[in-house]
C-alpha cells in the first residue's frame, strides 16, 4: 500500500466515525494503522504486541471493538474457520475493493496458521461463476493441508 493510499483510508475512516457520532481516538486511528500495515492474518493479540513494542499499551477489550469498527469499515474480515483464537485478514486496500476481493487461504489444519495467497486465474475463474438466483457478493476460497513449520516438526519426529 502507497502512503497516499494509507492516507486516503485513514481520511475514510475518520469520517466513517464522524458518520456514526463516534470519536476520533488516538487508540483507534493506532489499530487502524497497524491493521493497514500488517501482512496476512492477524489476531487482537498481534496489534497488542505490535502497539505495546512502540510503548501504546490497549486493552484487548479496545483492540476487539476497533476491530469490530474496522470490519463494518469494510477492509478486515474474520475468519470464522479458525477455532483456536479469531483471526482476521484484510480484504482490500480501501472498502470500495471489498467486495471484489478473491482471496485464497492455505489453512494448516495441524496448526490453524493461514497464509494468504492469490492466485489470479483461480480469482478470474471464481469471480466468473454465476449461480440462478444467487448474487454473488464475494468469494473465499480455503485449501487445507500441512504448513511448511509443521511439515517439518513432523518430520524431525519421525527421525
Ligand atoms: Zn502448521
Amino acid at each position: 500500500m502507497t502512503p497516499e493510499q494509507k492516507n486516503n483510508l485513514i481520511e475514510a475512516f475518520d469520517a466513517f466515525l464522524s458518520k456514526k457520532h463516534l470519536r476520533h481516538t488516538p487508540e483507534r486511528r493506532a489499530v487502524l494503522e497497524k491493521v493497514v500495515e500488517i501482512t496476512g492474518s492477524f489476531s487482537a493479540a498481534d496489534i497488542h504486541d505490535i502497539l505495546q513494542a512502540e510503548n501504546l499499551t490497549l486493552s484487548l477489550a479496545t483492540i476487539y471493538s476497533t476491530f469490530a469498527l474496522i470490519e463494518e469499515f469494510g477492509i478486515i474480515r474474520r475468519q470464522d474457520y479458525s477455532r483456536r483464537k479469531a483471526l482476521y485478514e484484510r480484504t482490500g486496500n480501501s472498502p470500495k475493493t471489498f467486495r471484489a476481493t478473491n482471496q485464497c487461504h492455505l489453512i494448516c489444519t495441524s496448526c490453524g496458521k493461514t497464509r494468504i495467497v492469490t492466485d489470479a486465474d483461480l480469482t478470474r475463474y471464481v469471480a466468473g461463476l454465476i449461480f440462478p438466483r444467487f448474487t454473488t457478493t464475494h468469494t473465499s476460497i480455503n485449501i487445507y493441508g500441512i504448513c511448511p513449520s509443521c511439515n517439518r516438526k513432523n518430520k524431525s519426529k519421525k527421525q
